[in-house]
């Protein structure tokens, strides 16, 4: 038996570090500490400078309320605030902070130097150098307060080996501004990095405004949220604001959703689920929106000491609030393109209904196109096209090249025609690409008898005959190609560059992983006018670009995250361009072509399916032909 271990109270300095490991994890934290300090304070403008992703120096400036200079030395202690005085306060807190502990913790890791004059007062300061409290000294300073971070984590080895490269904890220090100036445009922000301006947004009074001036320009595409009639007498106060983006403008990950309560931006993670449902059908698997998203509701009905760093709050009615945000983001999609005010005065969604009817469908936007199906009694708007009798194929001797230039288009299926949304190449000749690897699949050699209404391939294969759909084949041929086709990723230098809009914060990633970005064959240069791509991969057309490096920024956005978002666009593009590029339905073929697309078809792992999951043969065995004509004895 050995003796129990005694207990004593920790002195202060243990107690301090302990408590620091919680809210001071990182730069990007302090930083998110201090700007919510001065957000506290009533700040006009806030001036944020970080140095080498703020492990040298990250000073805050501000021209808020200051701080009494008698309250300096404590402003320095745990659990000392001027946002609290009693517990019932808690129940209803109107500030971002309020726990006392974030300069305090900031000092015991770092060479902290608070600085402050409040109006009508002289300039002082304060020094904590890792945990030793200097003594107040005059300051010359404006009026307002500035925090100045030096050297963090410098003495504590442990914690600064687990830290970040400084690039990428600038664009988490992006981040988190940003975060903070879409929650408060009355406050302008400026962000430089190594003497580099990140950020400027002046304050605003609309957020529209400080929309635009962080989103750029696809902020003129999202459109303000709205809540359903139904929804004023539901019980509860809360209330839902905010903008989304139409289903086109999408993004790999939740990191573009903003969501603010009562003016504090939390974790998104908690409402992405009602978000996507809101959308119902409209958003691609794995895609979200861009959004932001303001719930107001009464202050005791959010709980925000749930977490030191305050990112996760907790609802009191959360399904309520949930279920109230699915429904405005569906109404409000619901609503749109027949509604040109719920643009809310955000520009961009046109007014659809006062236009012409052939100008109308050629402004739409594509999703809304597609959302039509499910729009509130509102028909759909199509372009009908004038029936034209299907082709009879003619003899092969008669046929002489692919080309189908004779131009013979007759009406394709609405499903057919929105597969081709993207359309308008050429399709490739089916001869002119190298043959496939080996035969990998157990269909017998095949023979092409003719070709029928030029859409199908009439095939012997032993037997059985089967009818092809031509188009159909060709995608899969293709996607198979292309899918393994490393070369179409080598770069590729583009004639002309391709602008690239990036805002801060994808800037920052950017910056970050530039070398990443290289080997994989992007250069981006930056000029005055802005970022663009002069080389890409050469598989990614020119309008393809700019999301996917939107996409590819966010899968950077931590160092040795894995990048999903290049493998599911290998597939997604092979995809895509596996369609563009099949012969078309209604496309003549000659029988080498033919002869070739069926050779193709015994080299790719599923030949019974095109890429939307759709046949790609039908197969009429020989005896159900005896059957039906009576053959069986
Ligand atoms: P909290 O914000 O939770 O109160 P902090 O440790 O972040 O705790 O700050 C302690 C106190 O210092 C605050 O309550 C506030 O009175 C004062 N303070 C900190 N930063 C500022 C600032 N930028 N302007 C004015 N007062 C500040
Ligand atoms: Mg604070």
């Amino acid at each position: 038996m050995t003796e129990p271990n005694r207990i004593i109270q920790l002195d202060e300095n243990t107690i301090g570090h302990i408590a620091a490991g919680e809210v001071v994890e990182r730069p990007a934290q302090v930083v998110k500490e201090l700007v919510e300090n001065s957000i506290d304070a009533g700040a006009g403008i806030i001036t944020i400078d970080v140095e080498r992703g703020g492990f040298d120096l990250m000073r805050i400036l501000d021209d808020g309320s200051g701080i009494h200079e008698e309250d300096l030395p404590l402003s320095l202690d745990r659990h000392a605030t001027s946002k609290l005085r009693s517990q019932e306060d808690l129940a209803s807190i109107g500030t971002l902070g309020f726990r006392g502990e974030a300069l305090a913790s900031i000092g015991m890791v770092s060479r902290l130097t608070i600085s402050s004059r409040p109006p009508g007062s002289e300039g002082r300061q304060i020094i904590m150098d890792n945990g030793n409290k200097g003594f107040v000294e005059p300051a010359g300073i404006a009026e307002g307060t500035c925090i100045e971070v030096a050297h963090i984590f410098a003495n504590q080895p442990a914690r600064l080996s687990f830290q970040r490269r400084p690039a990428t904890e600038t664009s988490q220090i992006v981040d988190v501004v940003v975060s903070h100036a879409i929650s408060h445009p009355e406050v302008g922000f400026r962000l430089t990095s190594d003497d580099k301006v990140i950020l400027e947004v002046p304050a605003v009074e609309e957020m529209e405004d400080r929309l635009y001036d962080i989103l750029g320009r696809q902020a003129g595409r999202m459109i303000e949220i709205s809540s359903p009639p139904s929804d004023d007498a539901a019980p509860g106060e809360e209330n839902w604001k905010g903008w989304i983006s139409t289903p086109d403008i999408t993004r790999g990950k939740g990191d573009d959703i903003h969501i603010l309560i009562n003016g504090r931006p939390v974790a998104s993670q908690p409402f992405l689920q009602s978000i996507r449902r809101g959308y119902r059908t409209r958003l691609m698997q794995g895609r979200h929106p861009v959004a932001v998203l303001m719930l107001e509701l009464p202050a005791d009905e959010v709980d925000v000491n749930v977490h030191p760093t305050k990112r996760e709050v907790r609802l009191r009615h959360s399904w309520r609030v949930l279920e109230r945000l699915e429904r405005a983001i569906a109404y409000t999609l619901e609503s749109t393109p027949t509604e040109p005010e719920s643009s809310g005065g955000i520009t961009g969604i046109t007014s659809l209904a006062s236009q012409p009817v052939e100008k109308r469908s050629v402004e739409k936007p594509a999703w809304a196109k597609m959302a039509q199906v499910s729009l509130t009694g509102d028909k759909p708007i199509e372009i009908k096209q004038t029936e034209k009798p299907r082709p009879v194929s003619v003899a092969e001797s008669s046929q002489t090249t692919i080309t189908g230039k004779e131009a013979i288009a007759p009406a394709l299926s609405s499903s057919e025609r929105e597969l081709h949304r993207h359309a308008g190449f050429d399709a490739e000749d089916p001869e002119s690409s190298e043959p496939l690897g080996p035969v990998i699949n157990n269909l017998p050699a095949m023979e092409p008898l003719a070709q029928f209404a030029d859409s199908y391939i009439l095939v012997q294969a032993d037997e059985e005959l089967l009818l092809i759909d031509q188009h159909a084949l060709h995608e899969r041929v293709r996607y198979e190609r292309l899918r393994h086709d490393e070369s179409l990723w080598q770069a590729q230098k583009r004639i002309s560059s391709v602008p690239l809009e990036l805002d801060a914060r994808q800037i920052a990633r950017l910056e970050a992983r530039i070398e990443d970005l290289t080997s994989m064959g992007f250069i981006i240069e930056s000029s005055a006018g802005g970022y663009s791509i002069s080389s890409a991969p050469a598989l990614l057309s020119a309008s393809e670009l700019e999301p996917f490096v939107h996409d590819l920024l966010l899968d950077m956005s931590e160092d040795g995250a894995p990048l999903e978002t290049v493998e599911q666009r290998k597939d997604h593009l092979a995809f895509l361009n596996a369609c563009r590029g099949a012969v078309k339905a209604n496309e003549r073929l000659n029988l080498p072509q033919m002869r070739r697309l069926l050779d193709d078809m015994r080299r790719i792992p599923n030949p019974w399916a095109c890429v939307h999951g759709r046949p790609t043969a039908m197969r009429i065995p020989l005896n159900a032909l005896d059957h039906h004509f009576g053959r069986h004895g």
